[in-house]
């Protein structure tokens, strides 16, 4: 008796290479398989008689083989067949299977289905898929097709596995297999018009229609979307249980620091702000995601929380995606906290020397090992950094917030472990405010950022104008480089990014290579210099250089010693110039959409109106992201484009994370995110550990197993 549990190796019928195959693909037991879906269908249900069989269409025929041979045309083996139905003949021929020939004989009654070519000599079918049918049954309704005369499920290729092999194998296991357990419970199937499992197993494989297919993959993804809820749900109520220190709002500092800022705060930083003093202001540890699209205003937000903290006694970390965005944090709490007794101090990667920190005056460097230690004593009260920050050698004496900056520039697995290693102190785990500028619709923002509690800035800091945006064609260079040159002589600057570092030798060698005219900018950097603007001051930044010197260029382009810098990616995230108005983007189609919008947030930091110029390598004017970003003014708009451009799987980095495929796209239906989320919480208040819901537990304890969230 076959059963879900049912190892594969009791099946009948799989030589031992096939179950290797399938160990591979990670099926061991009878439910892998059943939940190995198929990727697409074929439509071959439509059985059509010889003589109506249009050219150029998918059909399905059904006849007799009344001849069948191999011929060899050239190098070319082909075995080619005349089928007859009570209607006419046509000819099949396949390409390189001569064992056809062996497998079905003249007399044999078959379903052909594939798809019809018109030739000099008629219509043709075309390397049909086949099957054999008993003649008794001819013309039975009650044919048990797989191949054939229906719609049939095309599986993913991997492992060499044929679909046709897989169909065999599972149509046998849906015929044999006994009973198979509900795990939904009842309510909820009739509540939301859901197929039950063993309806939806045997038409997700092989469907009745269409529609059948889609109402089949829609309570898989359901089912996947639930038991993900689930466990975020739970993880958060497992995280807000444990112990956090209590910050009381220090209502004195916060005001003067805020009167000390150079602008008031908008509405919404003042609600985020709000928020997040109040969270605080409870044991419980909070857990934020602050999400505010490129430029609205973040870090001032984070400087305060970081701010209340400090004045209760206890220590901050600030950690951010890169180096020189750690740079600049560092410069820029060092300002701002300047008349607030507060020590900053700055930790980078492992190679490089570069440490500092401000101790009531101006920065001064200090070895790594002088920093940490400080930062023990507790004589740090704000640490700013790379990851190297929380990981290795760095303990805290009190640490009472960790903000995470760019948390999307952080991988999933990273992020999680991030947060694991917050707790540094057996006795309580610190507060975690994290930043992203990707602005995801809220239900999926709080999926798949887990046990997070979100705030959005939606507003703009007052006088901000659109970013003109447009893509520029190579005639129109020239005007472009007219156009920058215009603007720094009314005191602005600009930025021009080059997808590349370097010419690599190699690909110069090859001809024709598409990398021959992506612009590096080395190359960018010279022609600018020599050619275009030699009364112009450019300077050149990428990821290549040492620590010192990006930190010196980018200090300089900041305090405008430069007019123009060219650099490669690295200032893609949080970099802050607010007198720079042109972004000038090379290669335009080497970058994803997320990434366009960031450079493009790079500008428009002022009062000044700004431009972003979108170049491309083959010097066209089209290409789809480029274009979706000259229609996208919003982060928001962007990241809607980017789900349907990337899915979610990249955009999130959970692409490695375990996470079905099935979920990630149904990740992309909102309402039914929306409805997984209200039912698992429904269930989850009236019965925290799933008692009444066995099957539903046990799926989740395996999901857990497989999804690398924490
Ligand atoms: P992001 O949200 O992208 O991290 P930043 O925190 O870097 O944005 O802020 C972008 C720029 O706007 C900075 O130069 C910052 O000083 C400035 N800024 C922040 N808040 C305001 C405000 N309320 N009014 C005017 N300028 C602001
Ligand atoms: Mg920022």
């Amino acid at each position: 008796m076959i059963t879900l549990d049912s190892d594969i190796n009791f099946l009948p019928g799989i030589p031992t290479v096939y179950r290797k195959k399938l160990k591979n693909l990670e099926i061991n037991k009878v439910r892998d398989l059943l939940f190995y879906f198929p990727t697409r269908y074929q439509d071959f249900s439509k059985l059509i008689e010889i003589k109506n069989i249009p050219a150029n269409q998918d059909v399905s025929i059904r006849g007799q083989i009344l001849e069948i041979k191999n011929n060899f045309i050239r190098r070319y083996k082909i075995t080619s067949a005349l089928i007859s139905d009570e209607t006419g003949n046509i000819k099949a021929t396949w390409f390189g299977q001569t064992y056809l020939s062996k497998i079905l004989k003249k007399g044999d009654w078959v379903i052909l289905a594939g798809k019809t070519v018109q030739t000099k000599s008629g219509i043709h079918l075309s390397n049909p898929i086949y099957e054999k049918i008993d003649p008794q049954e001819f013309d039975s309704n009650h044919l048990n097709l797989m191949h054939t005369g229906r719609i049939i499920p095309i599986y993913s290729q991997s492992q060499k596995l044929s679909s046709r092999w897989i169909r065999k194998i599972i149509s046998g296991i849906l015929n044999e297999i006994s009973d198979i357990n509900e795990y939904l419970p009842e309510n909820i199937i009739k509540e939301h018009n859901l197929l039950d499992l063993k309806t939806a197993l045997s038409q997700v494989h092989f469907p009745d229609s269409m529609e059948k297919a889609k109402l089949a993959q829609q309570r898989f993804a359901f089912d996947e979307l639930l038991v993900l809820e689930l466990l975020v749900i739970k993880e958060k109520i497992k995280n807000s249980a444990q112990d956090s220190i209590a910050f009381p709002i220090k209502l004195e500092a916060v005001q003067s620091f805020v009167k000390s800022l150079p602008f008031p705060l908008t509405d919404d930083q003042k609600k985020a702000v709000w928020r997040i003093l109040k969270d605080m202001e409870s044991p419980s540890p909070m857990s934020r995601l602050l999400e505010g699209d490129v430029g609205s205003g973040k870090t001032v937000v984070a400087a305060i929380a970081c701010l209340n903290v400090i004045k209760n006694g206890y220590q901050a970390a600030f950690m951010a995606p890169t180096e020189i965005l750690a740079i600049q944090h560092f410069k820029t709490l060092s300002k701002i906290f300047a008349g607030f007794n507060i020590n900053v101090g700055l930790l980078t990667g492992k190679q490089d020397k570069f440490m500092s920190k401000k101790l009531k005056g101006q920065p001064i460097e200090i070895s790594k090992k002088k920093l940490i230690e400080k930062t023990e004593e507790g004589e740090i009260n704000i640490l700013v950094g790379t990851h190297a920050l929380i990981k290795g050698k760095v303990k805290f004496k009190d640490l009472g917030i960790l903000i995470i900056d760019e948390q999307h520039r952080f991988g999933v697995a990273q992020r999680a472990s991030l947060i694991k290693e917050r707790k540094q102190k057996k006795t309580y785990v610190p507060h975690l405010l994290s930043m992203t500028a990707t602005p995801i619709p809220r239900s999926l923002a709080l999926t798949v950022y887990g046990d997070l509690d979100l705030t959005i800035i939606k507003q703009m800091p007052e006088g901000r104008k659109k970013i003109i945006t447009q893509i520029i064609t190579e005639e129109k260079r020239q005007n472009t480089y007219d156009f920058i040159a215009d603007e720094i002589k009314s005191g602005r600057q600009a930025f021009v990014i080059c997808p590349r570092i370097q010419e690599n030798k190699d690909q110069k060698e090859k001809k024709n290579s598409s990398w021959e005219d992506v612009k590096s900018a080395t190359k960018v950097f010279c022609h600018l210099q020599e050619k275009i603007f030699p009364n112009l001051k450019i300077a050149l930044l990428h990821g290549k250089m040492p620590i010192k010197e990006k930190d010196k260029t980018m200090q300089n382009f900041k305090d405008k010693k430069y007019d123009i810098l060219v650099s490669t990616s690295v200032v893609e995230v949080g970099v802050d110039v607010p007198n720079a108005t042109v972004m000038m983007i090379e290669g335009a189609e080497r970058f994803g959409l997320a990434q366009l919008h960031q450079f493009r947030g790079r500008v428009g930091r002022s009062q000044y109106q700004s431009y972003c110029f979108l170049f491309l390598s083959d010097g066209s004017s089209s290409n789809e992201r480029s274009l979706a970003l000259v229609k996208s003014e919003t982060g928001f708009a962007v990241a809607q484009k980017d789900l349907e451009i990337r899915g979610p799987g990249e955009i999130f980095g959970t692409k490695q994370s375990g996470i079905p495929d099935i979920v990630m796209s149904a990740l992309k239906d909102i309402e039914l995110v929306e409805k997984t989320r209200q039912i698992a919480k429904e269930i989850l208040i009236s019965d925290q550990h799933l008692k009444k819901y066995p099957e539903l537990s046990k799926r989740l304890n395996s999901f857990k197993e497989k999804v690398h969230l924490e």
